[in-house]
């Protein structure tokens, strides 16, 4: 989260006032209206707003019809959850490794792929951008769907095209650390009505009544679904979230720019697929060793700029994803895709050393957040520090 005030609390002070705090009302209708704001915003034809990113990376898998005896391509670098998103669902997760950008390789994706694979799950991991051109040609090749993470990327873009609305459908997450933030929640978009019709079931299971009218390809009692459902509170928080948007990145990208040009010296930046369309929440810089980016951040520290590696980041990194390293899919063992008779034979050999490109590239990668509000002397004070540490 980077900019939330006085628009937000009139916001919600709306929405108390009303008395209609549940998304179907006689009031503002917000979160229907925020899921309306996105679309248009972001050019995609359907867009359901729940209650968290992984509530819609599963109903996303949902929509694409992923379940058990599917096998579904995750980074070796990305949020656990997005691994945990894939066995909710009953299917298994496959880690592929990823390329010098830290996101999802191509190569790698191409050389797990298998009958069984259903979907491949590129991760726009800290807002930088995947090689989507070579994902969705090799997924068109394979016959099979691509579902982006942009949770840490709302508002990003590859080659000018929205991140999340490039491959079969796009989650992305609200919570408290993303570039837009309502504290917790979450975005499925899709431009494809059934993946769509799906995930509206699946992620509203007893009000799907209220929805009936939207059901064009499915039926409404398909299936039983979950509850992802969002309050009319969060609904306006994300409008006024959204409208901060383009001037959120507009001042990260600044930023980033003037703490870079500030520093004085060249810096091994961390390749990008497309430099300009991320992010920029994070300047990630390469080093020739993990001793070196050690002793950078260490310097970086002294000299009071804080700054970290990636291979730090716990539950980010794959060896840490210790409910799916040892097969503890779900809270009931029949209910657990690693012990299910349609995933007997699918490709769960985790091994530490599995994707051993990533973890020399987390080692060696230090990060430094950016801030949107930072005033020259806060850039000046880093950019000495990171001169000095080099
Ligand atoms: C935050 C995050 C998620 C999960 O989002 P929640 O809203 O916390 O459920 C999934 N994937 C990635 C890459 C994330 O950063």
């Amino acid at each position: 989260m980077y900019r939330i005030g006085q628009e937000e609390i009139d916001a919600v002070a709306r929405v108390i006032r009303s008395g209609q705090l549940f998304k179907i009302n006689d009031a503002g209708r917000e979160c229907l209206q925020f899921e309306e704001e996105w679309k248009q915003r972001f050019g995609c034809r359907h867009a359901l707003f729940m209650t968290s990113g992984f509530a819609a990376l599963t109903s996303a898998l949902v929509g694409l019809g992923v379940g058990p005896g599917d096998e579904v391509i995750v980074p070796a670098y990305t949020y656990i959850a997005t691994a945990l998103a894939v066995t909710a669902v009953g299917a298994i997760p496959v880690i592929a490794d990823t390329d010098e950008t830290l996101t999802l390789c191509a190569d790698s994706a191409a050389q797990k792929i298998t009958a069984h694979t259903k979907a491949i799950l590129p991760v726009h991991i800290q807002g930088f951008p995947c090689d989507m051109d070579a994902l969705t040609s090799l997924a068109k090749a394979h016959g099979i769907a691509v579902l982006e993470d942009a949770c840490q990327a709302d508002g990003g873009t590859y080659h000018g095209k929205p991140l999340g609305t490039i491959g079969d459908a796009g989650a992305y997450s609200f919570n408290y650390f993303k570039v837009l933030s309502c504290g917790e929640g979450g975005l499925l978009s899709t431009n494809e009505s059934t993946v769509y019709e799906r995930a509206l079931i699946y992620h509203d299971a007893s009000a799907v009544a209220f929805f009936g009218d939207q059901l064009d390809h499915v039926s409404e009692s398909l299936f039983g679904g979950t509850e992802f459902r969002t309050s009319e509170i969060t609904g306006a928080i994300m409008r006024e979230q959204l409208k901060k948007l383009p001037d959120i990145l507009r001042d990260l990208r600044r930023s980033k720019a003037a703490l870079i040009a500030a520093v004085g010296r060249p810096l091994d930046l961390l390749p990008s697929h497309d430099a300009d369309g991320g992010c920029a929440t994070t300047l990630a810089l390469r080093f020739g060793s993990e001793a070196e980016c050690r002793a950078f951040l260490q310097r970086c520290r002294d000299a009071g700029t804080d700054a970290w590696t990636p291979i730090d980041t716990g539950k980010h990194v794959y060896t840490n994803w210790t409910q799916i390293m040892e097969k503890r899919g779900a809270f009931h063992p029949a209910m657990d895709p690693f012990r299910m008779a349609e995933n007997r034979g699918l490709q769960t050999q985790y091994t530490p050393d599995m994707c051993a490109f990533t973890l020399r590239t987390l080692a060696r990668t230090a990060y430094i957040a950016i801030d949107p509000d930072w005033d020259a002397q806060a850039i000046e004070a880093r950019a000495a520090a990171i001169h000095n540490s080099i």
